[in-house]
């Protein structure tokens, strides 16, 4: 598994740097759909959940207390952190 994982949700791109994450779970518990956590307790996408409620998703990476997931708009602009 590679260091940064990234995903599209719809028209945003997310990604996870799994260096930074450290587990917290805070974005699990925002919203599970696109989140999991493997078996070192570090986050990944979830299989098959391509479609998800985008604003949620957003909100979920905004909680994440280390920055380990980034979004990114149609356009490319980094809209979370
Ligand atoms: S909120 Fe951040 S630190 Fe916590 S599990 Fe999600 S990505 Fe990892």
């Amino acid at each position: 598994m590679s260091e940064i994982e990234e995903r599209k949700f719809g028209e945003l791109t997310v990604r996870i740097d799994r260096l930074i994450c450290v587990g917290f779970g805070d974005c699990i518990e925002l919203d599970p759909t696109p989140f999991e956590f493997d078996d070192e307790g570090i986050a990944i996408f979830r299989n098959g959940a391509a479609t998800v409620d985008e604003s949620a998703v957003v909100e979920a990476c905004r909680s994440c207390p280390v920055d380990a997931l980034t979004v990114l708009d149609p356009d490319g602009t980094q809209i979370v952190p």
